[in-house]
């Protein structure tokens, strides 16, 4: 039996990251950017949907997959979509991957490039390319 494969399209995949004030929250809201630039998704709003803003709500609704990226185990992002009813697709926590929490609001690239790359896997692979 040939595998069901997703035909979702870039736009319907939608990206939130925490963009929490740490290395690991701005190293998720780049790696958002560069998923978004790279036409794996479109990074969204998190605060809108935070807010119950209702436009915020039915786009996200209107979304066929959703991504989260938290930074840290606080999860924020997770908590945010989750507390407004929606279920998340593909998850990753970026301290998951090896990527320790400090202060400083600069993301090296080399750290947005392993978490880009590892969402980059999981959502071709949903979408089976
Ligand atoms: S998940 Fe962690 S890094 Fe992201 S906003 Fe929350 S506390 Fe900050």
């Amino acid at each position: 039996m040939e595998e069901e494969k997703c035909l979702c399209q870039p736009s319907e995949i939608l990206i939130f990251p925490c963009s929490g004030g740490s290395n690991v929250g701005q190293i998720a809201n780049e790696a958002a950017v560069r998923l978004t630039q790279n036409g794996m998704g479109k990074m969204f709003c998190l605060a809108g949907v935070g807010g119950h803003v209702s436009g915020m709500i039915e786009s996200t609704k209107a979304g066929k997959i959703l991504v989260a990226i938290d930074g840290c185990s606080v999860a924020c992002a997770k908590k945010t979509l989750e507390h407004a009813g929606f279920n998340i697709d593909e998850y990753v926590l970026v301290t998951n991957l090896g990527i320790e929490k400090n202060h400083d609001l600069i993301p090296p690239l080399p750290d947005v490039t392993k978490v880009a790359n590892h969402l980059a896997d999981r959502i071709a692979k949903r979408r089976g390319l």
